[in-house]
């Protein structure tokens, strides 16, 4: 009854994010689920998971060609991650700031990579970079789904939204 069909409902804006397994063997989960929770957003589905190659390489399709994309495979499935969709207005473009940018040495203080994060191929957490992959990457994309399967998300309501939205 509370859980949540895996396609948004329209006009509802999600996001996914990881905290990869750098930031989870840093001890940096509850790090990085706070900067999100205190800005406001809803949690609506999350969980300690062993990424297979396979879907590491579904993730990063379109870096295919980089030359990093082994490495970068090899550093997702090297040990757990911590998966996440939030939910809000705007949330996608705003955790990407929260986020910081991809090489954390450049990444303004104040954000996740810029404070707590030295290189490029470890800079501890993944947001979706637009809606569409939001929802690829929460979500049902081609008849299959990435990080989320049917019922693993939850439906409920956040009894601060009067707070929070005007
Ligand atoms: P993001 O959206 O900021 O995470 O960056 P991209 O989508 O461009 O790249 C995905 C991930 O690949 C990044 O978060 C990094 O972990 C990794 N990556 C990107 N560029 C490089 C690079 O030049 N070298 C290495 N080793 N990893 C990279
Ligand atoms: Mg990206």
């Amino acid at each position: 009854r509370h859980l949540q069909p895996i396609i948004a409902k329209e006009g509802v804006e999600r996001t996914y994010i990881m905290v990869k397994p750098d930031g989870v063997q840093r001890g940096l989960i509850g790090e990085i689920i706070s900067r999100f929770e205190r800005k406001g957003f809803a949690l609506k589905g999350l969980k300690l998971f062993q990424c297979p190659t396979d879907l590491a390489e579904e993730h990063y399709v379109e870096l295919k060609e980089k030359p990093f994309f082994p490495k970068l495979v090899k550093y997702i499935v090297s040990g757990p991650v911590v998966c996440m969709a939030w939910e809000g207005p705007g949330v996608v473009a705003s955790a990407r700031k929260l986020i910081g940018s991809t090489n954390p040495l450049t990444a303004e203080p104040g954000t996740i990579r810029g404070d707590l994060a030295i290189a490029v191929g470890r800079n501890v957490v993944h947001g979706s970079d637009s809606p569409d992959n939001g929802e690829r990457e929460i979500g049902i994309f081609i008849f299959q789904t990435l990080w989320f399967k049917e019922g693993e998300l939850v439906e409920w309501e956040q009894n601060n939204a009067p707070w929070l939205l005007e």
